[in-house]
């Protein structure tokens, strides 16, 4: 029989990626969706028909119990977390509960139903921080820099603290910032790819933004989630840091954007001081050395490539709103 997988998070970017890819390797596919008072399925609305969707939150053991009977999951891919980090400062406590303390909820729920059931947690750059040593690896010590980093890091260690306590099978994968069309439109490459599209079609002029010296290694979410599938399927459960290797600042992902949709970003772009975070990580470089020898994972889309199809993708996305919207009249 196929094997079955439970994605918590599977409404978010990352989810609906791995959905599509465990799917092409033949799983039955769960996921945990937590309930909102309208349908919040437009990253998975092509797989409604191939997927199981399971109502269940973070925040409440007992439903994390029932989807796991009622996937009986060989896997389960933890994605869901409040994922924002300036969100985390305003919602310290809310991100720690459903970040943090959410992963030793689920983490307890396979112990009770299926201790063998094989666990990814998504463990997050940020963890990082202000790192003392560039690039970034599996050995590299934490100094997260933000309530989300520290909910991170309380993640990242319980889940290796279960391994070690009672032998699950649960391991953390690094992962460096990952984008995509499907990204959210509060992380900042979503958020310029999205506005280049909209003043490109005049709809907007200005674009506000904060730290612009932040310098981050950014990929494509779809190449990430091959990552986290791979480590699953490893005879033992260990860390890997996916990242690409590259860095860029936040400037010269404007200035890529902007150009690629014929503009230039200095008319449009204006900092705001709002915007900017009470404490911020400056500079992230991964290095994925142990993915790419252990695992065989590579990056396949360069920083270039990856820009260029978001502001593509927004282009499209804002076109078909305009076209909907003048339909309606
Ligand atoms: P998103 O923010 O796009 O998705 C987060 C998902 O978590 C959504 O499906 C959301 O549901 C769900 N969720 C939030 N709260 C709860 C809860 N209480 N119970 C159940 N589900 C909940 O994140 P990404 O897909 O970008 O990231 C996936 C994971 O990887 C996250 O844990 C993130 O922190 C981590 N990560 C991401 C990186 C990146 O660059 N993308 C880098 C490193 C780590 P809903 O749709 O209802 O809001
Ligand atoms: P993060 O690395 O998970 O925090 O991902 P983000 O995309 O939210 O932020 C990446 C970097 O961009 C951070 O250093 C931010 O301070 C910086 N940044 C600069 N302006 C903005 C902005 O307007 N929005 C966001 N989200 N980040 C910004």
């Amino acid at each position: 029989m196929s094997k079955s997988a439970l994605i918590t998070g599977v409404t978010g970017q990352d989810g609906s990626y791995l959905a599509e890819w465990l799917l092409g390797q033949g799983y039955r596919v769960y996921g945990l969706v937590r309930r909102s008072s309208s349908p919040n399925v437009d990253r998975i609305r092509h797989l409604l028909d191939k997927i199981t969707l399971i109502p269940g939150d973070l925040l409440d053991d007992n439903s994390l119990v029932k989807a796991l009977e009622q996937s009986a999951a060989d896997e389960v891919y933890n994605l869901a977390a409040q994922s924002f980090v300036a969100t985390s400062w305003n919602q310290p406590i809310f991100t720690a509960e459903v970040t943090g303390v959410g992963v030793a909820r689920l983490l307890e729920a396979i112990r009770k139903v299926n201790p063998k059931i094989r666990m990814f947690q998504a463990s997050s750059s940020e963890q990082y921080g202000a790192a003392r040593t560039t690039p970034q690896n599996e050995e590299t010590p934490f100094h997260p820099r933000s309530p989300y980093a520290v909910a991170k890091a309380y993640a990242h260690y319980i889940t290796i603290n279960y391994r070690e306590s009672y032998g699950l099978f649960a391991c953390c994968g690094i992962s460096f910032n990952h984008e995509s069309p499907r990204r959210g439109l509060e992380f900042v490459t979503r958020k310029i790819t999205h506005a280049a599209a909209r003043i490109k079609l005049g709809l907007q002029s200005e674009l506000k933004l904060g730290n612009l010296r932040a310098v981050r290694d950014w990929g494509f979410a779809g190449d990430y989630v091959r990552g986290m599938w791979s480590m699953l399927q490893q005879p033992q459960a260990e860390e890997f840091v996916f990242a690409t290797g590259e860095c860029h600042s936040v400037e010269e992902l404007v200035a890529t954007a902007f150009e690629h949709a014929g503009l230039d970003w200095k008319q449009h772009v204006v900092t705001e001081a709002s915007l900017l975070r009470p404490a911020d990580v400056e500079h992230l470089r991964g290095d994925a050395t142990k993915a790419r020898e252990k695992l065989g994972w590579r990056p396949a889309t360069p920083f270039q490539q990856l820009v260029h199809k978001m502001v593509d993708a927004d282009l499209q996305q804002v076109r078909a709103e305009m076209l909907a919207g003048a339909a309606r009249g």
